[in-house]
């Protein structure tokens, strides 16, 4: 074992050092040769932990007194207080030193777990489709497949991108962390900041050799058959989101997600409020005043309803249940049906008297009860 070096000397302070200068130069060390910045690197780590040691000394009233009478030797059996006497395990020094990083910026970086290794974890695109439903889709729910053109990790290298293992080398620029820190100086004094590695984009590896496949993308574009749940009750405009069903990421990445936008088809003759639907009826004159039998359209085929004699225009029935489900499961909507007379504009010399006759009658005289009054405000209502 090689002979210990001297703790100033480690941390390069002398020996008058303050502990706020210890404590300084230690956190320059430790950042200097911290295992995100030097992954693989076994010199850095070897100094990682030297500059430790050197801190937990001088940085110890006790210590650092018997360190300056004795040397390493009056240390010995006791050195670093109770790691072990010789050398620090980098656990020990994540656990003990760790809050020595705080605020600077090392992504990830906690406590000594993931330490040494790649912290981005790169995720593949979101994928985006639309997809239009008639309105029996959106009652029932329904199940959709697509094929979509979508990025998928190459089959030749895996998602690699490299031709092969060897041709995967950790990025020099930010020695295989994806992150690059640029010290600027400010009135303030130095700021630290930290940005994905320009030169690997944050992968911390860099392509030497690319696959043939797909030129060092890792991904090529490839058509899949996307089978999904519409939930019923979806509206237009809401989205969808299919975990995991995106572009693929590289090796070693997740899949993005795959958003479907949901449209709807118009329907001939339904028109949809929220969750309830509205249909208008136009029934003749004589219908109104005599009542009649009607065919409503609902989502499920032909409804028969009861137009009650004497019915107003304007009349609003409601038929239960026969609108959209919640998306939530909140209940379901109703079928609204808006009774409309249909007045006709030519009429014949015989009609016009007849009709001229019965305006003449007692019971045709102009005379809203409340009822009927309440039945038009409500109209009023609706096309405010
Ligand atoms: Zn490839
Ligand atoms: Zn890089």
């Amino acid at each position: 074992m090689a002979e210990k070096r001297d703790y100033y000397e480690v941390l390069g302070v002398e020996k008058s050092a303050t502990d706020e200068e210890i404590k300084k130069a230690y956190r320059k060390k430790a950042i200097q040769y911290h295992p995100d910045k030097n992954p693989g690197d076994k010199e850095a780590e070897e100094k990682f932990k030297e500059a430790a040691e050197a801190y937990s000394v001088l940085s110890d009233k006790d210590k650092r007194a018997k360190y300056d009478r004795f040397g390493h030797a009056g240390l010995s059996g006791a050195a670093g207080g109770g790691f072990g006497g010789g050398g620090f395990s980098m656990d020990d020094i994540f656990s003990q030193f760790g809050d020595i990083f705080g605020g600077f910026g090392f992504g990830g970086f906690g406590g000594g777990r993931n330490r040494g290794t790649q912290q981005r974890v790169q995720r593949g695109g979101d994928m985006r489709i639309r997809v239009k439903l008639s309105l029996s889709e959106i009652v029932h729910g329904v199940e959709k497949t697509v094929k979509i053109n979508k990025s998928v990790q190459c089959p030749d290298c895996h998602g690699r991108g490299a031709a092969t293992e060897a041709d995967l080398k950790v990025c020099e620029t930010c020695n295989g962390t994806g992150m690059y820190t640029q010290v600027r100086q400010t009135i303030l004094g130095a700021m630290q900041s930290t940005t994905t590695c320009p030169h690997c984009h944050g992968e911390g590896k860099v392509v030497v050799t690319p696959c043939r496949k797909c030129n060092g993308s890792g991904l090529i574009k490839q058509a899949e058959e996307i089978t999904f749940k519409v939930p019923a009750g979806v509206a237009e405009g809401m989205q969808l989101t299919i975990s995991g069903k995106g572009h693929a990421a590289k090796a070693g990445g997740v899949p993005g997600d795959l958003l479907v936008l949901i449209e709807e088809e118009k329907h001939p003759d339904l028109v949809r409020d929220e969750n309830d639907l509205i249909y208008t009826l136009y029934i003749s004159v004589a219908d109104a005043i005599n009542g009649c039998e009607a065919q409503i359209p609902s989502v499920d085929g032909k409804l028969k309803i009861k137009i009650e004699p004497g019915t107003q225009p304007g009349k609003m029935l409601r038929l239960r249940n026969k609108g959209i489900p919640d998306v939530n499961g909140y209940g379901t909507g109703d079928l609204l049906v808006f009774v409309q007379v249909w007045i006709p504009k030519k009429i014949s010399k015989l009609e016009k008297e007849m009709v001229e006759k019965l305006g003449e009658s007692d019971n045709f005289k102009v005379d809203p009860s409340d009822d009927d009054r309440t039945l038009f405000d409500r109209i009023k209502n609706m096309f405010r």
